[in-house]
């Protein structure tokens, strides 16, 4: 199974845009990434290395660092993997307009996959643990730190 980045790609103009372009890749890897974007409104942009491209939602008040606190997390469109190393700015006129900063990576092992719900472990320099994405309805999920 691959993912798809036509939704990617639609949205952006590659020539206008220092963001990747939309290939996916396979790189036998499970890695996460966490950038801060500073967009018409501040999110944060949790993003998974999965089939080839990167399962991303957008957390509004940032991913949760202690068990007990539920966040909203959006789902968006699948991004390259490329996008794993992308920091800067994307020029007014632009979706996502704004600046992108990295604010964590690193490695994930995957517990369960399902339309429903996500189980998985991050291993970040500042999120790190057992982690859930719930999904409640349409683009909805909610993100939470596991206690164990
Ligand atoms: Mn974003």
């Amino acid at each position: 199974m691959t993912g798809s980045l036509d939704e990617y790609a639609l949205k952006r103009n590659f020539g206008e845009t220092p963001e990747p372009g939309p290939e996916v890749e396979d790189t036998g890897q499970q890695r996460f990434v966490v950038q801060e974007h500073h967009s018409s409104t501040l999110h944060w942009d949790f993003r998974l290395e999965i089939d080839g491209v990167l399962k991303s939602w957008a957390v509004p008040k940032g991913p949760p660092e202690e068990p007990g606190v539920r966040r909203l997390a959006v789902h968006v469109e699948d991004h390259p993997v490329d996008y794993i190393d992308f920091q800067g700015t994307i020029e007014e006129g632009n979706y996502g307009a704004g600046e992108v900063k990295l604010w964590d990576n690193g490695t994930f092992e995957l517990e369960k996959n399902e339309p429903a719900e996500m189980l998985f472990t991050l291993n970040g320099k500042r999120l790190h643990g057992r982690y859930a994405l719930i999904h409640t309805r349409e683009k909805q999920w909610i993100m939470l730190k596991r206690k164990s």
